[in-house]
């Protein structure tokens, strides 16, 4: 196999394997912003990935697709257990949403992670041409950049974390913090979600490294200048709109509205099933607020997918459980045989039924305790072309500081939060159509494309990809 001028590093794979109808196994693109924005861009420059294949204690040779490289690094179930559910995910991921899961710290489990990522160091180095660029995705491989330097001071590398980067007083409990911000510090770009994040780990690697900083520019005493800051990412807005005008997704949400019992308003949730999304705290306002008649149950639906995600993790099982209570407990006592106000799915849909949900939904409902972006919501926003329908968004989201005509809720404020629930769906149509609009234009001039555009061409000097 050859090199690449243009090298991805992220935890999964874009591809995923399905089974042909003879039984044979072959590869089909797996869906996500990410994957969508970087196939053109490996596709010009003849790019590799290289990532994970999603299944343990199996070996892949690397392969082409489509017209670029695969090249798969491998995972065995024990290091899938300590580094990605372990320390990702019980360790970073909580610690980087402002802890509100308190994140375990296990010295086995960093010990994994650290092997792992110089796995995928190795590979990235071992694909990359002379002077390539490459792209590391996310807190799973956040050690990546410094051990690759070491292999390949030649490359250029890049980094983008697509979760919040906490503030320095919670980041400081992490034993190995000094190694996180020294592993991320052999970037020569570190992207965030926004200029918070930014802001904070420009804090901690004055305090933690010592260097100086100056504005988004970090001085390295190695010479280097490290460009870190907000490039907050996006969808693909006109395939979302596109999709949702198709006369099967027109049908769909017709049909949905019809299985409702076509209520007066239908409220929508959409969300991994993840402490993060704030769930607990959206159901019980939706609870008190069917209970105390403020939205007549018989008249309007709270529609809540949750997918599942992380089952391996004990957290997950817990929530699982204490969401399944709840809304049973709130349709059993509010609602009647054959009409339950809370519709509650734990399943995952495909874009297509995604998207006449969201044509169907009155007022979208995005209320996370802490989100780097949410996608969802501005996948909500691109697909009304009707002009109609409303967003009621957390402020603890990244998608808050872009869609700034939803209604706003801190969602620990309960009261708060039913209130902007019964303003949302109770507000004038010309105020609905205003706010829209102008959330709709802030969502197409910045979609996935212009994401990738502004992240891969802002280097200083330095050429594009
Ligand atoms: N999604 C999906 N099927 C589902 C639920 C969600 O395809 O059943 C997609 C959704 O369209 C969105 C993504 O998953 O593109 C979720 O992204 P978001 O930023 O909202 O949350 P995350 O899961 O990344 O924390």
């Amino acid at each position: 196999a050859g090199t690449s001028q243009f090298v991805v590093v992220a935890n999964r794979l874009p591809v995923d394997r399905v089974q042909n109808d003879d039984d044979s196994s072959g590869w089909a693109l797996s869906p996500g912003g990410l994957v969508t924005a970087l196939i053109p861009v490996m596709k010009d420059h003849g790019g590799t990935w290289v990532g994970w294949v999603g299944s343990a204690d199996e070996h892949i040779e690397p392969f082409t697709f489509d017209g670029y490289g695969i090249m798969p690094v491998d995972l065995s179930a024990q290091e899938f257990n300590e580094y990605y559910e372990g320390m990702s995910n019980a360790t970073f991921w909580p610690l980087y949403h402002d802890c509100v899961e308190h994140p375990e710290y296990h010295r086995e489990w960093w010990d994994s992670y650290m092997e792992v990522n110089q796995r995928f160091a190795t590979a990235a180095a071992e694909v990359a041409a002379p002077g390539a660029t490459v792209w590391v995705q996310d807190y799973q491989l956040q050690n990546v950049p410094a051990l690759l330097r070491q292999m390949r001071p030649d490359l250029k590398i890049r980094f983008f974390l697509h979760i919040p980067f906490p503030p320095s007083e919670l980041f400081m409990q992490l034993p190995w913090r000094y190694q996180v911000i020294s592993g991320l510090l052999g970037s020569d770009q570190i992207g965030f979600q926004d200029p918070g994040s930014a802001r904070n780990f420009a804090h901690l690697v004055r305090r933690l490294a010592g260097m100086r900083t100056q504005g988004d520019r970090i001085f390295s005493p190695d010479g280097r200048v490290i460009l870190a800051r907000a490039y907050p990412i996006s969808i693909d807005a006109q395939e979302i709109l596109d999709l949702s005008r198709t006369p099967q997704a027109r049908a769909e949400a017709e049909q949905l509205r019809e299985d409702l019992g076509n209520p007066d308003k239908i409220f929508l949730g959409v969300d991994r099933l993840d402490y993060t999304k704030g769930l607990r705290h959206r159901v019980r306002a939706f609870g008190e607020l069917f209970t105390s008649g403020q939205l007549d149950p018989m008249r309007n639906v709270y529609l809540q997918i949750a997918t599942p995600t992380r089952e391996g993790v004990a957290r997950y099982q817990v929530l699982r459980s204490i969401i399944d209570e709840m809304v049973g407990r709130i349709n059993s006592s509010v609602g009647r045989i054959g009409r339950s106000p809370i519709e509650y799915r734990h399943a995952s849909y495909p874009k297509m039924a995604l998207a006449a949900m969201y044509r169907a939904a009155d007022v979208m409902v995005v209320t996370p305790l802490r989100d780097g972006m949410n996608l969802v919501a501005k996948e909500y926003v691109a697909s009304h072309d009707s002009d109609a329908g409303a967003l009621v968004l957390s402020e603890f989201a990244g998608a808050s500081l872009e869609l700034k005509q939803a209604y706003m809720v801190n969602p620990y404020d309960l009261n708060g939060m039913k209130n902007q629930l019964l303003r949302a769906a109770g507000d004038t149509h010309a105020n609905h159509v205003r706010r829209m609009r102008s959330m709709r234009k802030q969502v197409f001039r910045h979609d996935i494309d212009a994401w990738a555009n502004s992240f891969l061409t802002d280097l200083g000097t330095e050429r594009p990809v």
